[in-house]
């Protein structure tokens, strides 16, 4: 259970003052934003995308993308049945704080011939294979900029938006401090409500403890068929420093099995397979090595974050191949999404500058055209 990230995420807020203020300059490890929409014009570069900068697609979209693959099913007996008669099944895995720029890590840029993937010895790419099929869409987080829907680009507001559909203004979370309503619900609890086995898993005690504590409770009261787990989180006889409200919810989001061998986002893949194993039918994990090594070394460009990047990409490539098998001998057909909450510059996100609002999506289903947004100029669309 990291408290770190508290720390870290206060940090980045005053980081992001001091950006703003431009009292960061004595500082040389801390990137400065790249002038005008320079961040955002080297990114839309990129040959891998689906969409364009212009169209980038707000990533509460996410949801809905479930929803669409979701409800053309009929479900019955906790499963959901497809019209070809497939069981159909969602995986979503979070790459947290995975900048946009640092795809290149793990796709081949055509644009770039230069500049080969990291992962080229390796030749495995999960990101690509999602790709291979559906697509990876620029999309953004922070809400729009100046307006009631901003909101700070950080861990809490972003996936929240991610998993209900709608930005921070309706769902509730728009700093990481605050809790989520429950007039928008995350997608894994609604579909546990029409009985589907769900699970939701993070090793950061504010999401489960404060942020979704009242989806935690609902679950807990009437006994739906979704699990919480903070993956590094054990058992304990009495309230451990953390912001749960009792030991009973504390207890509650604690992993059955914990793995002792396998720490933090090993740890996070095993518990994915083992979801996958026990028959869950909404499976979402959150990746945080590459947020913690940004907020520890830097966002973008250290070395400690791109091997992170290159980890949690492979690590996420193991949770494709036991799909891929369950594919082929479970008459299962599955909606896959990877994607990041949001951006970082310096050691530090939250603010509004291109480098932390700009996001991406990888999906093995392409996204509908109907979310891309028009005339988006990185802070604002039109429409
Ligand atoms: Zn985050």
């Amino acid at each position: 259970m990291k408290i770190s990230k508290i720390i870290v995420s206060s940090a980045a807020v005053l980081a992001a003052v001091g950006i703003l203020a431009g009292t960061l300059s004595a500082c040389k490890k801390d990137e400065q934003p790249q002038s005008d929409s320079a961040y955002l014009e080297k990114v839309n570069a990129y040959s891998f995308w689906s969409n364009t900068a212009d169209t980038a697609i707000p990533e509460y979209h996410t949801y809905h993308h479930v929803h669409d693959f979701l409800d053309e099913c009929e479900i019955k007996n906790g499963k959901a049945y497809a019209p070809n008669g497939k069981i159909r099944k969602v995986l979503f895995i979070g790459f947290d704080g995975m900048r946009a720029d640092a795809l290149p890590y793990v796709l081949t840029d055509a644009n770039n011939k230069d500049l080969p993937a990291y992962n080229s010895i390796t030749n495995i790419s999960a990101i690509q294979r999602l790709q291979q099929t559906g697509g990876v869409y620029l999309a953004y987080c922070g809400g729009e900029t100046g307006t009631d829907t901003e909101q700070t680009t950080s861990t809490s507001a972003s996936w929240t938006s991610h998993f209900t559909g709608v930005w921070g203004a309706q769902h509730g979370i728009k700093t990481n401090d605050d809790a989520k309503n429950m007039q928008y619900k995350t997608f894994m609890l609604e579909y546990a409500e029409k009985g589907l086995h769900t699970a939701l898993a993070f090793d950061w005690d504010q999401y489960l403890d404060v942020n979704v504590k009242e989806e935690v409770k609902c679950v807990l009261e009437n006994q739906l068929p979704m699990q919480f787990c903070d993956i590094d989180r054990a058992k304990s006889d009495k309230l451990k420093k953390t912001r749960a409200e009792t030991l009973e919810l504390y207890n509650f989001v604690t992993p059955k099995a914990p793995s002792d061998s396998a720490p933090y986002d090993t740890g996070m893949r095993d518990y994915i397979l083992d979801r996958m194993a026990q028959g869950d039918d909404i499976i979402c994990g959150i990746f945080h090595n590459i947020d913690s090594a940004g907020h520890s070394y830097g966002f973008g460009v250290s070395t400690q974050y791109k091997a992170a990047v290159l980890n949690c990409d492979l690590y996420a490539a193991s949770v494709l191949n036991a799909v891929a098998e369950r594919e082929k001998n479970q008459n299962e057909e599955w909606l896959m999404i990877f994607a990041n909450d949001h951006g970082g510059l310096g050691t530090g996100h939250g603010a509004q500058t291109l480098e932390e609002r700009t996001t991406w999506i990888a999906t093995n289903i392409p996204l509908d055209e109907k979310y891309y947004s028009s005339g988006y100029d990185g802070f604002h669309c039109k429409g």
